[in-house]
């Protein structure tokens, strides 16, 4: 669906231009952030900012538009993360190893679907890390961003 220039733009500057999944900066992927609609047009369509996020290529493909997740035992139904209403630093850990570490079922069942701990991801994270790259300076800019917008 077309999303106006000035509303991409509101999106990636809101996010500091970072994927708001995995965290990864603009300058640190090989692909343009992609504007990803957090609940998916399948099924619900709005372009409302409230509705839109910033992601990185592989997490915007990966969600496609999934909204939940089972997870085993007992495969309970478990939504995804929302990056408008959940806060990043409520749900997800950022291991030294460079994988992220789950603090609910909430962020257990986006690492799933989004794939964010694939051992080629966790290596682009190591790899940013040794260089002092990850996390992003933005990243602290962001999360104060959502600690001071979401309740
Ligand atoms: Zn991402």
């Amino acid at each position: 669906m077309y999303i106006p220039s000035d509303i991409r733009s509101k999106v990636f500057e809101r996010a500091f231009h970072l994927c708001e999944y995995c965290l990864l900066h603009q300058s640190d992927l090989y692909f343009p952030l992609q504007i990803e609609h957090i609940i998916s047009q399948k099924h619900l369509t709005s372009n409302e900012l409230s509705n839109l996020a910033s992601a990185c290529y592989l997490c915007n493909r990966n969600k496609g538009s999934d909204l939940a997740t089972v997870l085993p035992p007992n495969l309970d139904v478990v939504r995804l993360y929302r990056p408008r209403t959940d806060k990043w630093v409520d749900h997800f850990e950022i291991s030294n190893e460079g994988g992220f570490v789950p603090k609910n079922k909430i962020a257990e069942a986006t690492i799933k679907v989004l794939k964010l701990n694939n051992e080629s991801r966790v290596n682009d994270r190591i790899n940013l890390i040794r260089k002092e790259l990850f996390p992003h300076s933005n990243v602290s800019k962001y999360w104060n961003f959502q600690a001071q917008t979401i309740q």
